[in-house]
C-alpha cells in the first residue's frame, strides 16, 4: 500500500508510516484511521478502553523514553489523545508545521484573503504566508524544546529527542 505520508492513529496518537502499522478493515483492506494495535478486522481491539486509561498506558511509555514525571506525562498524554477522532467525535487538523489543534476558527492561521487555513495554526501562518519561512527543523526544535522541557519537567535533551521525533512527523518537516 502507498501511504500519503505519515499519518496519526486516532485512537492511541502512534505515527504510522508502514504499511504494518496500520489496523484492518472487516474486508481486509487497511484502515486510513487506527493503528495495528488499537483496530483489527474493522473493530477495536479494545472496545472499552476509556480515554483515561489510554492516557495511562501512553502516558506511561513516555514518561519512561524521555524521562517526564508519570502524573505529566499521562495529563499530557490526555490533553493530545483528546484531539483524536476516537476521543473527540470528529478528527480535529493539526498544525503541519508546529502540531497545534486547530480546534477553533481563531487557532488557524489567515489567507491572504483573509479566510482562515485549514493547514497551519496563527502562530506559524498569517496573511498567506509562513511567519518564519526559512526556519529548518532543527531551529524549531532549539525554539520548542525549551518549553516543553518546562512545561514537562524533563530534561532539556530528552525534549529536544521528543521534539525532533514529533516534528518529523509534520508535513512541513518531511523530507
Ligand atoms: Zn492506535
Ligand atoms: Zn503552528
Amino acid at each position: 500500500m502507498k501511504t500519503d505520508g505519515i499519518r496519526t492513529c486516532q485512537s492511541c496518537g502512534m505515527p504510522m508510516s508502514e504499511k504494518e502499522q496500520f489496523g484492518t478493515e472487516a474486508d481486509g483492506t487497511f484502515s486510513k484511521n487506527y493503528c495495528t494495535y488499537c483496530y483489527r478486522d474493522g473493530a477495536f481491539t479494545n472496545p472499552g478502553i476509556t480515554i483515561d486509561e489510554m492516557a495511562k498506558l501512553g502516558g506511561g511509555m513516555l514518561s519512561q523514553m524521555y524521562a517526564i514525571p508519570p502524573e505529566k506525562a499521562e495529563a499530557f498524554m490526555r490533553e493530545q489523545l483528546s484531539c483524536l477522532k476516537r476521543w473527540a467525535g470528529r478528527e480535529i487538523a493539526l498544525c503541519e508545521s508546529c502540531g497545534m489543534p486547530l480546534l477553533r476558527d481563531e487557532d488557524a492561521g489567515t489567507e491572504a484573503d483573509g479566510s482562515r487555513s485549514t493547514r497551519y495554526c496563527t502562530y506559524c501562518y498569517r496573511d498567506g504566508g509562513l511567519i518564519e519561512p526559512d526556519l529548518t527543523r532543527e531551529q524549531a526544535v532549539e525554539q520548542y524544546a525549551p518549553m516543553m522541557a518546562e512545561n514537562l519537567g524533563m530534561p532539556i535533551e530528552k525534549a529536544k529527542e521528543m521534539v525532533g521525533q514529533y516534528l518529523s512527523t509534520l508535513p512541513r518537516w518531511q523530507e
